[in-house]
């Protein structure tokens, strides 16, 4: 299950925003967007490319694939699924990225970025209906109920996630129950429920089309 392991907050200042991937450090004057929004390297502050076209497109994959933490191979395996479900294509893709048990995890307050929700993910503290689930990448569905294991109720890590994150609502397309750790999939999340992530996805399907 491989993922990348290098510097983060590189990956924030190569796309020019946030893309939370450290938690509460994300919210705080030590994120590297407030201190030095540039791309990395030694010439990157001087350099101001247009943005346009493929680059736009690559762009827009990029962010989206460091957002949800999918390597590449997998991230154009999500796309064909997306492409032959039903419904707009770019949709569908945002759909199963959100829908990934990593991120519903991060939705429900258990880990203060998709990484550390990754985390607890692989630490096998998490069930869906009734089962161990330790896969990031599962994909659940509507009706699903996920949920911490017994077991790992009163593990401080995921305690202290939840205090963190308690300013943060719970998307409309999961019912979520802090007190008791688990939430229930009411829907799968649909794009006007998405519209805090600033991502473009018809660029992403205009490139795989090529
Ligand atoms: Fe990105 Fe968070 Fe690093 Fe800021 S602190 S650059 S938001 S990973």
């Amino acid at each position: 299950m491989a993922r990348y392991t290098g510097p983060v907050c590189r990956l924030c200042r190569r796309e020019g925003m946030k893309l939370y991937l450290k938690g509460e450090r994300c919210h705080s004057e030590k994120c590297a967007i407030e201190k030095r929004n540039f791309p990395p390297g030694q010439h990157g502050k001087d350099r101001k490319p247009k943005i346009l076209g493929y680059a736009l497109q690559l762009r827009e994959k990029q962010k989206t694939r460091r957002i949800y933490g999918v390597l590449e191979q997998q991230f154009r395996n999500l796309f064909e699924k997306a492409n032959r479900a039903k419904g707009i294509t770019g949709e569908n893709l945002l759909g199963l990225l959100e829908r990934r048990l990593d991120n519903v995890v991060h939705r429900m307050g258990l880990g203060t970025s998709r990484p550390m929700a990754r985390q607890v993910v692989r630490h096998g503290h998490i069930e869906v209906n009734g089962r161990k689930v330790n896969i990031p990448s599962y994909i659940v569905k509507a009706t699903d109920v996920v949920s911490v294991r017994e077991k790992s109720k009163n593990h401080p890590g995921l305690l202290a996630a939840r205090d963190a994150t308690a300013h943060s609502p719970a998307p409309n397309w999961l019912e979520v129950d802090r007190e008791n750790l688990k939430a229930r999939v009411i829907q799968n999340p649909k794009r006007e429920e998405l519209v805090q992530i600033q991502l473009n996805e018809q660029q992403i399907v205009e490139l795989y089309s090529k």
